[in-house]
């Protein structure tokens, strides 16, 4: 308010002064007298339109401005909530990976750039566990290997939930070495895992195929490649991991 009345004020004062320059350069060019009555009317005149009109410009446009603040922030919170929703689309509710729709959308997305490796990690004989202990034991256990997963992971590779018991994990510019050592370190750490749904310790334990990402591949070609990885180390009796040629398993 305060600077309002400041700028209103400024603006009379400049009004009044361009006025009573009119009235000196109207005097001059008429060779007369200037009558008090013009300096008093070129003096109180502009104080009386300038001022309340300035005053009044001035209040709109403070108001426009904090409506654009408002707008602005309303702006930043919308985009905030739209990421967090969108993200939340993104991921399955159980595990907190991303989604099946979402991991094979992340694939397309770093097939673009070159190298890396496709791991399939599938719970072993989960109907199983399902069968003997529950299907809400069956949750726990599903959530102590996906837990198990992501500690194995490096920073920054993709993973996702892509099965009821499958899940699937993009290791970024990894060769077969790499891919391989990966894939032993999540068979271990799912292995290590103490699930005592009963009086005694359950195993669980996964099977995991896994291919590399050559540039004449298609997406579906990689999948392919990682799931025939995946059956053959199943049909080898399972909690083994096998990677391109290099295959391993609990000692
Ligand atoms: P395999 O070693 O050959 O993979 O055997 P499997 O029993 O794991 O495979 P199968 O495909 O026969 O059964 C998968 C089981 O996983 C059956 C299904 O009920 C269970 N399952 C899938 N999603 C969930 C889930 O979200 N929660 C629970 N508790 N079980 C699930
Ligand atoms: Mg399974
Ligand atoms: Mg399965």
């Amino acid at each position: 308010m305060a600077s309002i009345v400041l700028r209103s004020a400024t603006v009379a004062g400049a009004a009044v002064l361009v006025s009573l320059l009119v009235v000196l350069a109207l005097g001059f060019l008429a060779s007369d007298l200037i009558s008090l009555d013009a300096w008093i009317i070129g003096t109180i005149c502009p104080v009386l339109i300038a001022g309340p009109t300035s005053a009044y410009m001035f209040a709109q446009g403070d108001r426009l401005k904090a409506a654009h603040r408002e707008l602005a922030r309303t702006h930043a919170q919308l985009a905030v909530a739209h990421r967090r929703l969108s993200d939340k689309a993104s991921r399955d509710d159980m595990t907190g990976m991303l989604n099946r729709e979402s991991f094979f959308a992340a694939l397309e997305h770093a097939r673009g750039k070159a190298g890396g490796a496709l791991l399939i990690i599938d719970a072993d004989h989960f109907k199983a566990i399902n069968d003997s202990y529950g299907h809400l034991t069956g949750d726990e256990a599903l959530l102590l290997i996906a837990g198990a997963i992501k500690r194995a992971m490096r920073a920054g590779d993709v993973l996702g939930r892509i099965g009821g018991e499958e899940f699937a994990a993009f290791l970024h510019d990894a060769d077969e070495r790499e891919a391989a050592r990966i894939a032993e370190r999540i068979r271990t750490e799912v292995e290590l895992i103490l699930f005592r749904p009963v009086e005694r310790i359950v195993r669980l334990t996964v099977s995991i195929g896994g291919a590399l990402f050559l540039e004449t591949m298609t997406l579906q070609d990689l999948m392919r490649s990682a799931d025939l990885r995946l059956y053959e180390a199943k049909r080898r009796g399972r909690n083994l991991a096998i990677v391109g040629a290099a295959v391993s398993r609990a000692a």
